[in-house]
């Protein structure tokens, strides 16, 4: 039976991808602070631990996997990652995972080893004009990502790919794109635009206005994370590197994707634009690397996705209101 271990499998993608992994016929070990907030995971071992210290790594990489995918990261939404609060935790919590997971792996001589990088990790100069992004992935350099959180993606992305030039591992390096689905964080201030817009207007009624940070033309392009879990697989059994984009290019402006929601909510919402952190103003993912050397793109539009996203998060919503 082939193994896999999964690195934030009690966070949203990661939780996802192990009961992928199951499907698949894997025998799965999971890791995290905690476990998945919103249903059971499906791995089959499943260790609560702290992967900044490097003896819970080598306890967790206590075999050679066939399959290990790296998701672990002190991340969140633009709210967490944006307002420069949280910067020094994201800086040095998610280098110091990154760094004990590698060289667990490498040590253990296990050869497929799976990064997600972020499309934070862009130059913002290249996404200052919302209808006209550049994320080509050769368009990184020179660096300059507008977030600690892009940079740190950016050096650990370099740190994975060493291990592959010097040490002969196939690491795999991917750029997400705003990855959405259900039992994803939906409240609480890590949440992200899709979930956060879903559950404003699973709360508002039909003529109420609910808040937007800035002026909702930023643009950007959001993955079901069904499709990311495809490519993210299809990409670490490849013999491909990357760094490649896992995103969509359907591109959307934030006030397009309150309306497209509010569409399916049956909902007619207005929008207040109020002050608040928003990034860079347009980004998309480029595609053409990722359909050239995988012979993948997204097959479902973003309004599919998001149809499934907001009816479980109108449940989680109804499930937290108390009744009068
Ligand atoms: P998530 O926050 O839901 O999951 C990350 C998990 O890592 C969390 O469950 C968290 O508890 C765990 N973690 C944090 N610190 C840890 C530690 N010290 N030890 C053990 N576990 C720890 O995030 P996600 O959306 O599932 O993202 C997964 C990965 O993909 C992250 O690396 C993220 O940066 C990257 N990514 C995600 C998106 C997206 O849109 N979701 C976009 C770009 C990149």
């Amino acid at each position: 039976m082939k193994t896999a271990l999964v690195c934030g499998a009690g966070g949203f993608i990661g939780n996802h991808l192990v009961s992928r992994l199951k499907r698949e016929g894997f025998w799965v070990r999971g890791v995290d602070l905690k476990l998945p907030p919103y249903c059971d995971t499906d791995a089959d071992d499943f260790m609560i631990g702290d992967l900044r210290d490097q003896a819970i790594c080598r306890a967790v990489v206590d075999r050679r996997f066939d399959e290990v995918y790296q998701l672990a990261a002190d991340m969140g939404g633009a709210g967490y990652i944006f307002t420069g609060e949280h910067d020094a935790d994201v800086m040095h919590n998610s280098a110091t995972i990154n760094l004990n997971m590698i060289d667990a792996c490498y040590k253990r001589t296990i050869k497929n080893v799976f990064y997600s990088s972020s499309a934070c990790m862009y130059p913002a100069y290249n996404q200052e004009d919302p209808l006209n992004p550049k994320c080509s992935e050769d368009s990184a350099y020179p660096a300059a990502p507008d977030s600690e959180y892009g940079w740190e993606k950016l050096f650990s992305e370099r740190v994975y790919l060493s291990f592959r030039r010097n040490h002969g591992m196939k690491t795999h390096v991917a750029r997400y794109h705003n990855i959405f689905g259900p039992l994803g964080t939906w409240d609480g201030g890590k949440e992200k635009a899709p979930a956060a817009i879903c559950r404003k207007i699973a709360r508002a009624k039909s003529g109420d206005a609910i808040e937007i940070w800035g002026d909702g033309e930023q643009t950007r392009s959001f993955l079901y994370v069904e499709e990311c879990l495809e490519a993210t697989t299809r990409l670490l059994r490849s013999s491909f590197s990357g760094p490649v984009n896992i995103g969509s290019e359907e591109m959307v402006s934030i006030n397009q994707l309150v309306d497209i929601v509010a569409d399916i909510a049956g909902k007619r919402i207005d929008k207040n634009h109020i002050p608040g952190p928003t990034g860079v103003r347009g980004r998309n993912s480029d595609n053409r690397l990722i359909r050239e050397k995988l012979s993948w793109a997204p097959s479902q539009p973003l309004r599919e996705g998001l149809t499934k996203t907001y009816a479980w998060i109108e449940a989680q919503v109804r499930a937290n209101t108390p009744q009068k």
